[in-house]
C-alpha cells in the first residue's frame, strides 16, 4: 500500500493552531519561512512515499535475523538508511552550534511523523539516535560529545536506549547491570539488557549505547543508578574505528508488530564504558532523552493512525456492499453513513492528537530559544505537563483508529494482505513502551499537577479560554458552548485531582489523563478552524466540520471521565483483591 504524509493537515495546524509566527519572532528561527518550512515538509514527504514506505511491508514479513555476533535488518532497510544519512534527515533538528540544521521541534514532528508512517519500524532507529543525542550533549563531558556527536548528528553512527531489565521495567530501581571502575576514566559494564530497540543491526557504521548500570558501592533503588556511554567499536584518535566492544546481542524478540525493529537482548560482559554526567545520576539524565522520545511515541501513534485512514479511506471507495443511502447498488462502502462515520471519527482524533504533538514541541521549541527567562520557564512547564498527554493521547489515538481501520476493512481487515491488520499490530507498542501510558497518567497526576499545585494546568486553561472568543468571532456555533463545558469540567477535575487523597488520585490518573487530552484536542481544533475561518483559508470550513464533529462527539466524553474521577479510589477497590476470579 502506498503512503502520501498528510502535508496540508501538518502546514494547516501549523498555520493555525501551533504560534509559528510567535517562533519566527525569535532570533534563532527568524530564518524558518513559511516557504522554507513548506519546501522542507513536501521533501520529507516524497523521500517517505519514495525511499521508506517500499521497504514497510517487507519489514513486517521478513524482520530482522541474528546471524552470529550480527544482527542483520529487513530487507532493504540499509539501503533505505544510507538514502536517510545522504539525505541529511538525521541532522534536521539538531541545534546549528552542534552542526545540525537547526529546524524546530515542531518541524520535525511533523517530518518524524511521515518517516513513522511510511514505516514505524524503521523509524525507531533515527529516533533513538536523535534521543541519545540530546543526552549526550547535555550531560558528556566536551571529549565524549566531541568523539560521538558529529557522527550521530549525520546518522552514520546510531543510538540505542538501554534501561530494561527482566526485573527492571516500570521501575528501574532495580537494575542490576554492574559497572566496575577501571581506573583510568573507564568502566567495565556487565549485565544482561532486554527489550533494546535497534540494539544492533548493520544499517549503521557503528551504535552508541547509553546504558544504566550500578556501581558495587551505589545506594539502593533509583538512587544509585549512573549512566555509561558504550560504543559497539571503539573510535581511534583519528576517528576512525577501531575493535569491536564486548557486548553483543544473544537474541531477538518475536513481536506482535513493528517486526522491522530488532528488538535485542544484549549481553555486556565487561564492555567498556564511558560515565555520562554524575555518579548515580544516571536516571536524571536518561530522562533529558526519554522526554523527547515520548513526545516522538505518541507521533508514532499518529503516524500509524494516519497511516491506517489512508488505507480504510481508499478501501471504502473501492468495497462495494449493499446500496448506500443516496447511492445506487454499484457504489462503494463509503456512501453508508456508518462508514462515513467511521472515517470522520478517525480524521478528528487524528488531528486532534497531531494538534497536540505539535503544541508540545512548540513549547520544547520556546523553553530552548529563550533560556533562563520567565518565558521559558513558563514554556518548560508547558512541555512538561503536555509531554505525558501528548505520549498516551497520541498512542492510544494510535491503537483506536488503526482499530477503526481494520473495521472499515470487513473481514479483509483482519487478514494480512490489506495491511490493515499491520497497522493494528504496530500501533500496540506505543502505549507500552517509553514509559506505560500508566506510568505517564501517573506522572502528570503526580508530578505535573499536585507537584506544582496545579500551576501549570490552570495556565493553559487559562490560555484556552482565548479561544472561546475565537470561535465565537467566527461563529463557530456548538463549537463554543462545548469548548466552555469542556473547560469547566477539566477545571473541576483538576481541582479534584488537587485535593484527592493519594490513592483517589492514583486511582483515576488515566480518566484524567484522558479526559484533559479530550479538552485540549477539541479547544486545539476549533482554535485551527477559527483562525482558518477568520482568515479565510479554504481548507477552513473542513476543519470547522472536524471541530464540530469533536464538540459533538469526542469533547463530551470528558463528562463521563469526571464522574469517574469523583468516585475516586472506591470504584476500583470497592472489588475485593482476593475475588477478582470470581463472579
Ligand atoms: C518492542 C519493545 C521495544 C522496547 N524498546 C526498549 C528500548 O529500546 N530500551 C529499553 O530500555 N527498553 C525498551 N523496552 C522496554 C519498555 O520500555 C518496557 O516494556 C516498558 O517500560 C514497561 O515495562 P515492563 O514491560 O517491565 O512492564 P511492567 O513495568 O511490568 O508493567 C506491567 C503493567 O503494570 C503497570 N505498572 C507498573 N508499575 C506501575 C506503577 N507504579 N503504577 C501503576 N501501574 C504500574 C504498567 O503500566 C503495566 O500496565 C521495549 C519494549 C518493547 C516491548
Amino acid at each position: 500500500m502506498s503512503f502520501n504524509a498528510p502535508v496540508k493537515s501538518m502546514e494547516y495546524l501549523l498555520k493555525y493552531s501551533v504560534d509559528m509566527e510567535a517562533l519566527r519572532s525569535l532570533p534563532v528561527f527568524e530564518e524558518i519561512s513559511e516557504e522554507l518550512v513548506s519546501d522542507i515538509l513536501t521533501g520529507a514527504a516524497s523521500f517517505a512515499r519514495d525511499v521508506i514506505a517500499p521497504t514497510n511491508w517487507g519489514g513486517d514479513q521478513n524482520p530482522a535475523q541474528l546471524n552470529g555476533d550480527d544482527v542483520i535488518a529487513s530487507p532493504g532497510f540499509k539501503q533505505a538508511y544510507d538514502s536517510y544519512v545522504e539525505g541529511g534527515w538525521q541532522s534536521m533538528s539538531t541545534p546549528a552550534d552542534l552542526g545540525g540544521m537547526g529546524l524546530p521541534n515542531v518541524v520535525s514532528v511533523a517530518t518524524a511523523e511521515m518517516i513513522y508512517g511510511a514505516n514505524m519500524a524503521f523509524g525507531l532507529c533515527p529516533m533513538l539516535t536523535s534521543s541519545a543525542m540530546k543526552a549526550i550533549a547535555a550531560h558528556a563531558d566536551p571529549a565524549l560529545q566531541e568523539t560521538y556527536l558529529p557522527k550521530m548528528i549525520t546518522g552514520e553512527w546510531s543510538g540505542a536506549m538501554c534501561l530494561t531489565e527482566p526485573q527492571a521495567g516500570s521501575d528501574l530501581g532495580p537494575v542490576r547491570t554492574k559497572a566496575i571502575d577501571n581506573g583510568d576514566g573507564t568502566y567495565a559494564i556487565s549485565g544482561q539488557k532486554i527489550f533494546i530497540t535497534w540494539g544492533d543491526h548493520d544499517c549503521a557504521e557503528n551504535i552508541i549505547h547509553l546504558v544504566l548500570a550500578r556501581l558495587p558501592d551505589a545506594p539502593e533503588g533509583s538512587r544509585g543508578i549512573s549512566l555509561f556511554l558504550c560504543p559497539k567499536y571503539f573510535v581511534n584518535a583519528d576517528g576512525s574505528l577501531g575493535n569491536r566492544n564486548n557486548f553483543k546481542a544473544i537474541g531477538l524478540e518475536h513481536k506482535l508488530g513493528i517486526h522491522g525493529s530488532p528488538t535485542c537482548t544484549m549481553e555486556f560482559d565487561g564492555a567498556t564504558g564511558w560515565l555520562v554526567g554524575d555518579i548515580n545520576r544516571g536516571l536524571a539524565c536518561m530522562f533529558t532523552m526519554m522526554n523527547e522520545a515520548r513526545l516522538y511515541v505518541g507521533v508514532q501513534g499518529v503516524a500509524i493512525g494516519e497511516r491506517a485512514y489512508q488505507g480504510a479511506l481508499k478501501f471504502s471507495h473501492e468495497r462495494v456492499q449493499g446500496k448506500p443511502i443516496d447511492g445506487g447498488s454499484d457504489d462503494p462502502i463509503v456512501g453508508h453513513p456508518d462508514v462515513r462515520r467511521m472515517l470522520i471519527d478517525m480524521k478528528t482524533r487524528l488531528m486532534g492528537a497531531r494538534a497536540i504533538g505539535m503544541a508540545t514541541a512548540h513549547a520544547v521549541d520556546v523553553a530552548e530559544a529563550i533560556a533562563d527567562s520567565d518565558e521559558a520557564k513558563t514554556a518548560h512547564a508547558r512541555n512538561a505537563l503536555l509531554t505525558p498527554i501528548a505520549k498516551s493521547y497520541g498512542s492510544d489515538t494510535g491503537v483506536d483508529v488503526s482499530s477503526i481501520g481494520v473495521q472499515i476493512h470487513g473481514g479483509m481487515g483482519f487478514v494480512e494482505e490489506t495491511g490493515a491488520a499491520q497497522h493494528y499490530r504496530d500501533s500496540r507498542i506505543a502505549p507500552i513502551y517509553e514509559g506505560t501510558n500508566g506510568i505517564q497518567a501517573i506522572d502528570l497526576v503526580g508530578r505535573k499537577i499536585r507537584r506544582d499545585g496545579g500551576e501549570a494546568m490552570r495556565l493553559l486553561i487559562s490560555d484556552l479560554k482565548g479561544i472561546v472568543t475565537l470561535a465565537e468571532q467566527a461563529g463557530l456555533d456548538v463549537c463554543i458552548g462545548a469548548l466552555k463545558s469542556g473547560l469547566e469540567t477539566l477545571t473541576t477535575a483538576t481541582d479534584l485531582i488537587l485535593s484527592a487523597e493519594e490513592k483517589d488520585a492514583l486511582s483515576v490518573a488515566t480518566p484524567f489523563l484522558n479526559l484533559a487530552a479530550q479538552v485540549i484536542s477539541g479547544a486545539f481544533l476549533i482554535k485551527a478552524a477559527a483562525n482558518g475561518l477568520n482568515a479565510k483559508d479554504s481548507l477552513a470550513p473542513n476543519m470547522a466540520t472536524l471541530a464540530r464533529y469533536h464538540a459533538l462527539s469526542i469533547m463530551p466524553q470528558a463528562n463521563a471521565a469526571l464522574e469517574q474521577i469523583k468516585a475516586g479510589a472506591a470504584i476500583v477497590f470497592d472489588f475485593p483483591e482476593g475475588q477478582l476470579a470470581d463472579l
